[in-house]
């Protein structure tokens, strides 16, 4: 099937075929049949399948520019702002709507004078509240309400600030989720804010003849000396080593900049610029890995991940299977190891009662000790800028405590 299948406006076509889309992906397939024909719809496909496209490119068809809101995207993170934002741009490039972004810690200003005469609008929950409350916003027009990377926008806390913002939005609209993972919060949100939505979900499909899954046995005090010796015998071009807690994120990143790998840790507790400019890095190909929590990788655009490594093990089978979808794209193959110590045999049961993963043992090789150090790290940023005080993020919370530890 392509595009031209599911009825799109040639435009749009062009240039998606100028972004070298060459046929719609699982969810894509279903979705915009759905949207287009004005369903409410609760899509749920990892990170990666191409979620941004499966509402944007049906809600482009549906609009014109009328220098209105007709379209409103809740998304979690700035960066996720950005990234659905672009899309947006790219879509629409034979057929303009103004797309303007909102989120915080930048100037209001700009983004006041922009609102007037945009078409869609991109923010996060803090900052649109931060309009309403200042009339600076007028949503009366909107007829697309997306929450996008829904999972995240709960996990950070956002669940009041969507609720109230729901509340400035016309009930005549089309409501559209888009989730990696569903737990019953989301359920709950669909229930209580869609209209008869049509929920449709896409398998993660990995291809096994391209993907390599490999665990080895380590002992918890070696688990980093062996890492190095990996990152260092594999040479990934582009890896990501994902850990428990953000913590965890700080000491492997310090300590493998310390061993001269060049990898960057990215997580919740850093400021917007920090993560702006590590999301840089990757594109410009300045790392070769990123190290980094679950949560924070959740819905980022990382091209070309040749390997994942699971320094710890992810609670679930789907996480798992979440973490490593990131690689062995397209035609890439790519390759997951997993280092199994003794605090993560309980979660390795979890991940492995999914009896369709196949993840092979490795005999362990030499490798040498090297030592890990309890380096200083970057601090969290407390107490951000946010409209109401409810939801504080859980990755704050947690980061208050770790604070009371050190
Ligand atoms: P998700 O939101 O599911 O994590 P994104 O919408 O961010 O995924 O898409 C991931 C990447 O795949 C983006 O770079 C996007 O431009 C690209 N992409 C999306 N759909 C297609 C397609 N049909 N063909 C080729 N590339 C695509
Ligand atoms: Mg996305």
């Amino acid at each position: 099937m392509d595009f031209k299948e599911l009825g799109l406006d040639p435009q749009l076509i062009k240039a998606i075929e100028e972004m070298g889309y060459k046929e719609p992906t699982e969810i894509q397939k279903e979705t915009i049949p759905l949207i287009k024909s004005g369903r409410d719809v609760f899509g749920q496909s990892c990170t990666g399948s191409g979620k941004t496209a499966a509402f944007g490119l049906p809600i482009l068809e549906k609009i014109s520019h009328q220098g209105k809101i007709q379209v409103l995207a809740l998304v979690p993170t700035r960066e996720l702002c950005e990234q659905v934002a672009s899309e947006f741009i790219k879509f629409s490039k034979y057929k303009p709507v103004k797309v303007t972004t909102v989120y915080g810690g930048v100037a209001i200003g700009p983004q006041i004078r922009n609102l007037c005469d945009s078409d869609i609008v991109v923010g996060t929950p803090g900052r649109i509240l931060d309009h309403l409350s200042r009339r600076t916003l007028d949503l009366r027009n909107v007829s697309f309400l997306v929450l996008d990377e829904a999972d995240k926008m709960l996990e950070m806390g956002f669940i009041d600030d969507v609720e109230d913002i729901l509340r400035h939005v016309p009930k005549q609209r089309q409501t559209l989720l888009f989730s990696a993972t569903i737990s019953s919060e989301i359920v709950h949100i669909a229930q209580k804010h869609m209209i008869n939505p049509q929920k449709v979900e896409t398998k993660i499909y990995f291809d096994k003849s391209k993907l390599k899954q490999i665990y080895y046995n380590v002992l918890g005090g070696d688990k980093f000396s062996l890492l190095v010796h990996l990152l260092k015998k594999e040479n990934p071009k582009m890896a990501i080593i994902f850990c428990a807690t953000r913590r965890r994120v700080d000491l492997v990143a310090g300590n493998l900049r310390k061993q001269g790998i060049n990898v960057l840790p990215i997580h919740g507790g850093l400021t917007q610029a920090r993560r702006t400019q590590i999301m840089e890095s990757v594109k410009a190909h300045k790392v070769d890995g990123l190290v980094a929590t679950d949560v924070a990788a959740r819905g980022i655009d990382i091209k070309n991940v040749t390997h994942i490594f699971n320094y710890d093990l992810p609670k679930t089978s789907k996480e798992y299977l979440h973490r490593i979808g990131r690689t062995a794209r397209a035609d890439e193959t790519g390759m997951a190891i997993s280092l199994l110590s003794r605090e993560d045999h309980e979660n390795f049961r979890h991940v492995m009662m999914d009896r369709e993963l196949e993840i092979e043992p490795n005999e362990r090789p030499q490798f040498q000790k090297l030592q890990f150090e309890a380096i200083r790290t970057e601090q969290p940023r407390f107490g951000q800028r946010r409209f109401s005080s409810h939801g504080q993020n859980t990755e704050q919370r947690r980061g208050q405590r770790t604070r009371h530890w050190r």
